[in-house]
């Protein structure tokens, strides 16, 4: 299943690919915020860990689901009117970079996804400790190395088209 790293690489991809927009290393507050972003919905986990000791308790339930996605792409796309730092992200976007993360687990994570809670809603089973998820984040992150090289090709891939494929037929750039 994709991990921090790997989900990462996936937002990052999902936003280069809606967005016609670069985030390079220039903008890394733009980067650092789309990572956060991609990881959102698993911040399930640590809910879990914080009030059961275990990281499954809540995994995978109304955190990875559309509305979720929406609630807080609308939440993310506004919330630089609160802190200046915050990058300026559209909606559409938002939306896009969290939902990246529930299609990832759904299609590389072998377990079901809540698309559609509150109408259903699968829980990851099993107990995670906070060693064990400590030690997939840090120790097992090399497991995503096909994802995030699959995601630099795409993303390489999508800005030479950009180069070469007259402007009326790409994206505009948004935020
Ligand atoms: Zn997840």
């Amino acid at each position: 299943m994709p991990l921090p790293l790997g989900h990462a690489a996936i937002g990052l991809t999902a936003y280069d690919l809606c967005s016609g927009n670069d985030c390079g290393f220039s903008r890394w507050k733009l980067a650092f915020f789309i990572v956060l972003l991609a990881n959102l919905p698993d911040i399930d986990v640590l809910i879990g860990l914080l009030f059961q000791g275990n990281g499954n308790a809540f995994h995978r339930g109304p955190t990875h689901s559309v509305i979720f996605a929406l609630a807080m792409g609308f939440l993310a796309s506004n919330a630089w009117k609160f802190w200046s730092q915050i990058p300026k992200i559209g909606f559409r976007n938002c939306f896009w970079v969290i939902i990246s993360h529930v299609m990832a687990d759904f299609f590389f994570g072998g377990s079901q996804v809540s698309f559609f809670w509150p109408f259903e809603v699968h829980w990851a089973n099993g107990y995670r400790g906070w060693g064990d998820v400590l030690n997939s984040v840090f120790m097992k992150a090399v497991q995503d190395a096909p994802i995030v090289m699959a995601c630099a090709v795409l993303i390489a891939l999508n800005r030479q088209m950009r180069k070469y494929i007259p402007k009326k037929y790409t994206l505009e750039p948004r935020q």
